[in-house]
């Protein structure tokens, strides 16, 4: 695991519409390799030289996006409302504090403020409520004006979670914020420069080309465009999945840090097409890289989006188990990281002709005249 790549995309401010400082973030670990944005800061990343000369396509996609807020309204006194960008639950969200992003570019911290333990009667510190529509976002002002005026913010800004990236070297532990899914962006990057040190993606079977999509948290807006522009075959998203292992006994969790990249056999946005599976796992065996499956009842990712474009795409969708995505901080291991992109890496390059046939289900019927 590249551990720079990781902690500059966990850093990069980019809540949903606002992921500019991602790309930003990214650039300086695309050397070599030919990239664009487009309107919607969809990251499109291709190795130099790709030639769609008919093999099969397949797109490596990870959003770019994290959950994140924005601000709502500017009260008299100073303190501002707040509307969530993403599936953030109200109750991890009051005494933390946040970084908004005004017109300028200037970063203000804030704090979302828990309502005083000193000002609440018996009855209330037993039961509190939260709903985002009360939380009240305080940036140090006094008034409505200091806030506009002296803050430079307006209704509209941007707001992320304020974490810093750190790495425990010791425990191979990340500790940050957003690894939901800049996880997934910083292993598609990292396979992308290893195919290109490789030097011989033209005698693959397949043409990996990777899209970063925008808009994920708000409902797989990004990956809707980039997969009608690079018009896959086959994809492999990467996710920075839910970890379960405190909520779930060792035999029901499917998402536990440190047993490996999770294979994700449906959710209730897809379900994985199963060649597609069994074909990853055999590779998975053959270079020992550890990996857990899961029947998710929640959940949903990019390939919702990305399996009903084109002729039907087959999605193999992987996860480096991430504790606490959507909320301020997150852990994940290193060695799960590395087992996402081994896995994803040696696949791409161990694809034939016949697997992909087998997974694009030419081996049912084929086609008679
Ligand atoms: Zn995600």
């Amino acid at each position: 695991m590249n551990r720079e790549l990781l902690q500059a995309l966990s850093n990069a401010f980019g809540p949903s519409g606002y992921e500019e400082e991602v790309l930003r973030s990214a650039e300086p670990f695309l050397n070599g390799l030919s990239y664009e944005n487009d309107a919607m800061n969809n990251l499109y990343i291709r190795l130099p030289g790709e030639k769609r000369d008919g093999r099969p396509v397949l797109l490596l996609d990870a959003h770019l996006d994290e959950c994140g807020m924005m601000v709502q309204s500017i009260a008299d006194d100073g303190s501002l409302r707040i509307i969530l960008l993403g599936g953030m639950h109200p109750t991890s969200l009051p005494a933390h504090s946040v970084r908004i992003r005004n017109r300028k570019g200037e970063y203000v911290r804030g704090i979302i403020a828990a309502e005083p333990v000193h000002f609440m009667t018996e009855e209330e510190r037993k039961h509190t409520n939260v709903a985002v529509e009360t939380l009240k976002l305080d940036v140090g002002a006094v008034s409505r004006e200091e806030v506009i005026e002296f803050f430079g913010i307006h209704e509209g800004d941007p707001i992320v979670p304020d974490v810093s990236f750190d790495y425990d070297e010791k425990h191979g532990l990340c500790f940050g914020k957003a690894f939901d899914n800049r996880v997934g962006c910083a292993a598609i990057i990292e396979i992308m420069q290893r195919l290109k040190e490789d030097g011989d993606a033209g005698n693959l079977a397949v043409i990996p080309t990777a899209a970063l999509a925008a808009q994920e948290e708000v409902g797989e807006r990004g990956a809707t465009v980039t997969a009608q522009r690079v018009k896959p075959d086959l994809a492999i998203v990467f996710e920075g999945s839910p970890s379960d292992d405190f909520y779930f006994g060792v035999q029901q969790a499917q998402c536990r840090m440190g047993e490996g990249t999770q294979i994700r056999i449906m959710d209730k946005s897809y379900i994985s097409n199963p060649a597609f599976i069994s074909v990853a796992e055999q590779i998975a065996a053959k270079y020992h890289i550890r990996y857990q499956e899961a029947v998710r009842r929640g959940g949903g990712t990019n390939a919702s989006v990305i399996s009903l474009t084109n002729h039907a795409v087959p999605v193999l969708v992987l996860g480096v188990p991430s504790r606490y995505v959507h909320s301020h901080y997150n852990f994940c291991k290193a060695a799960d990281v590395d087992a996402t992109i081994e896995l994803a890496y040696r696949l791409v390059r161990e694809l034939g002709s016949d697997e992909v046939k087998h997974i694009l289900r030419k081996d049912i019927l084929g086609g008679r005249a």
